[in-house]
């Protein structure tokens, strides 16, 4: 039997008219905890996945943008914010699998690169693992960690404006040869996209001609 990753229920195998069931044998995460993440559903910006009332919201009409455009999965409401934080803070490894399927269907025909976000190495030993790639792993996607990410002060700790005007932090690691024509780069969570821009400007430079991103929340 296996338990829920989240609430530690038994996970009840609902065998009925959803043949998907066959395939999805790994299941970590009971339906009652999944139904609490809300799926982003609606009218959503085409560049950045903001709930919007047009194909372009404000924010992207208003500026430009190294990152093409990006597609986040979930709202990041307050059982988003506590799952984040039992993952992300307090270091629970395991629950990182728990997007498996919905990444493994986001990405099915993808033949982009798949580039984690990554954190420092100051913030890697603080934690003891990076919460993007734990994702990708937990999930047995493939991926390449061709960035590298220097020491700054914690985004949260930031206003809006400053994350907004934020200095580039990345770079490409050692030896890095970049001969990816596309590349999807993958967060967690999208707040102002500013992170994923400085990224997504890396890798421009460096002569990807398209960058798009998968966040889990938004
Ligand atoms: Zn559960
Ligand atoms: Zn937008």
């Amino acid at each position: 039997m296996i338990n829920c990753l989240l609430c530690s229920k038994q996970i009840k195998l609902e065998v009925g008219w959803n043949l998907d069931w066959l395939f999805e044998q790994e299941q970590y995460c009971c339906h009652k905890c999944l139904a609490n993440f809300e799926k982003l559903s609606g009218l959503l910006c085409k560049v950045c996945s903001k709930e919007s009332v047009s194909d372009i919201c404000e924010d992207c009409a208003s500026r430009d943008h190294f990152l093409d455009s990006n597609k986040s999965i979930y709202r990041y409401n307050d059982f988003a914010k506590e799952y984040m934080k039992k993952y992300k803070f307090q270091g629970d490894y395991v629950i990182g699998a728990i997007f498996k399927n919905e990444l493994k269907k986001q990405l099915a025909g993808n033949k982009a690169t798949v580039i984690p976000i990554p954190v420092s190495d100051t913030r890697k030993i603080e934690r003891g693992f990076n919460q993007t790639t734990g994702m990708l792993k937990q999930s047995n996607i493939k991926y390449e960690e061709i960035l590298a990410r220097a020491h700054s002060e914690k985004q949260s700790k930031k206003t809006k404006k400053e994350r907004l005007e934020a200095k580039q932090v990345f770079y490409l690691s050692n030896n890095s040869v970049i001969n990816h024509l596309e590349v999807i780069l993958f967060d967690d969570i999208y707040t102002t996209g500013s992170t994923l821009n400085l990224a997504a400007q890396i890798l421009k430079e460096a002569g990807v001609k398209k960058v798009t991103a998968l966040t889990i929340f938004r």
